[in-house]
């Protein structure tokens, strides 16, 4: 059996991570864009060069990006923000493969790409269906004020994301975590139910 190949997003502070564990503990390998993304702007030569052409040499600092200062600008710059997306998401993309390459070998029956920016990045393709975490806006806040993120800072952050109610007409399944971490179990059990008989019927 082929390895199933699900997407979990949604906005920030929504729950994706903590799903992302739930999916890892009913057995799905998991891997995290963001996470491959961040190790690749350290440890890819083609991405560490591509960086400091567009943002100068002194961007990294002892072999780390600051990225808050890549962030600052490319919320004002959108030609570099497609530079930077052109350099990191091919690459992000042909790691995800190979890791679903090994958890198939390695006898998974289904791998969930976490991703903060999924359609944004054209990350969903490839996909056999994708799950999307949504949260009421005043928890999500509450959340991440809770993590020590400021207004301005949540503001920011989200308005780099499409709007919750976008991501809910592209969502294949919806995850709605507004309880308790016992129903986010329950809820996200269901929706791998869900997502896995949705594939099994257009196979
Ligand atoms: P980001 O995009 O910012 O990484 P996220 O969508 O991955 O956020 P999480 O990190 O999973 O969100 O959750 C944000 C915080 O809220 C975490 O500290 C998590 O433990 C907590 N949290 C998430 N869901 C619940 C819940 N149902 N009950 C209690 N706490 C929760």
């Amino acid at each position: 059996m082929p390895i199933k190949r699900i997407g979990v997003t949604g906005g920030i502070g929504t729950g994706k991570t903590t799903v992302c564990d739930i999916l890892r503990q009913l057995g799905c390998e998991i891997f995290s864009a963001d996470l491959v993304a961040k190790r690749l702007q350290e440890t890819d030569d083609d991405i560490i060069a591509g960086i400091k052409e567009i943002f100068g040499e002194a961007i990294y600092e002892d072999g780390v990006p600051n990225r808050k200062r890549i962030a600052d600008i490319v919320f004002r710059d959108e030609e570099k923000l497609k530079r930077l997306n052109a350099l990191v998401h091919p690459k992000v993309f042909r790691a995800f493969e190979e890791a679903a390459r090994r958890a198939e070998a390695a006898g998974k029956a289904v791998i969930a790409k976490e991703a903060a920016i999924l359609f944004e990045s054209g990350g969903e393709k490839g996909l056999d269906a994708v799950i999307v975490v949504a949260s009421d806006l005043n928890k999500r806040i509450e959340r991440l004020k809770a993590r020590g993120l400021s207004d301005a800072e949540i503001r920011a952050r989200m308005s780099r994301q499409l709007p919750q109610e976008e991501l809910l007409k592209r969502a294949d399944v919806v995850i709605w975590n507004d309880g308790s971490l016992e129903a986010l179990e329950a809820e996200t059990q269901r929706a791998l139910d869900v997502a896995l008989a949705r594939i099994g019927r257009n196979a």
